[in-house]
């Protein structure tokens, strides 16, 4: 499915009445099964745009188009979350099964499709585990099958492999890959990790200090499937480099201009 994103902007108003501007003017297509992800300093919008395009919040201004409609209330997109955002209270299966027994699926089928998810997620023997039971890298697979198993058009994912140690991280980037591959989502994948976002994308958005605003959108040229030696790639090193070179004059850039802070 494609996303369109149209002069975006997002304005809060915090407790004290002060407003602030968390999104400028965000203009961005990402195409049909496309992995676009999406890099930014901490604070410049990053999670305000994905929770506006999965109908969380509702922006100040513009517009989220799916295929052309515009469905704020039911976008077709489902979210995985940074800090797991699991039910401790339900099992594997049971955390997988919440969206679909909200839609009203019937058991049987609930229990048939949630089982897929755990074997495509790599956790097959883990069905009746509870979170605190599981490490880290599990409970992000569990995530990930609880936001595949409504079968959403759109992967909304935020940041979330960040919380896990490095050998943990970089696996789950393959299998993210794979299961990728196989279910031909379309992904936007949040991280202030440029390495990852370059490694696993097609295109990186790059956005800049508060208030975010779309400074480029950088196409990765390596082939797929993607794998570890390619971390030692020129073209992979080279890419890196450049979306750190935009970030870092975006930086100094604020430094200079008294308006930045
Ligand atoms: P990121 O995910 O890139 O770190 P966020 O989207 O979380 O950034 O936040 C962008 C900016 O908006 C930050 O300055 C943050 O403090 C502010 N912000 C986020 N949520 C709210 C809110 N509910 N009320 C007021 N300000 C907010
Ligand atoms: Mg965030």
């Amino acid at each position: 499915m494609r996303v369109v994103i149209e002069r975006l902007s997002k304005t809060y108003q915090d407790r004290s009445g002060q407003s602030v501007e968390a999104l400028q003017s965000i203009d961005l297509s990402v195409e049909e099964e496309e992995f676009l992800a999406i890099v930014g300093p901490s604070g410049c919008g990053k999670s305000t745009l994905l929770n506006i395009i999965a109908g969380l919040l509702t922006p100040s201004e513009g517009d989220v188009f799916f295929d052309g409609l515009r469905d704020g209330s039911h976008p077709p997109t489902a979210m995985v979350f940074q800090e797991f955002a699991l039910f401790p209270w339900r099992t594997v299966l049971g955390n997988i099964e919440f969206g679909l027994e909200e839609r009203g699926v019937a058991a049987g089928e609930r229990h048939e499709r949630a089982m897929r998810l755990v074997e495509l997620v790599g956790l097959a023997g883990f069905e009746e585990k509870y979170p605190h039971q599981l490490s880290g890298g599990m409970r992000q697979r569990v995530g990930i099958a609880r936001a595949l198993a409504v079968d959403p058009a759109v992967l909304l994912m935020d940041e979330p492999f960040s919380a896990l140690d490095a050998q943990t991280r970089q696996l789950l980037q393959i299998e993210l890959l794979a299961i990728w591959e196989r279910t031909r989502k379309t992904i936007l994948y949040v991280t202030h990790n440029i390495q990852e976002a370059v490694f696993m994308a097609d295109r990186v958005a790059v956005l800049s200090r508060r208030p975010g605003r779309l400074i480029a959108v950088v196409p990765v040229e390596l082939k797929r499937p993607r794998s570890e030696t390619m971390l030692g790639d020129a073209r992979f090193l080279q890419t890196v480099d450049l979306i750190w070179g935009l970030i870092k004059a975006d930086a100094e850039k604020a430094l200079v201009s008294p308006e930045g802070g």
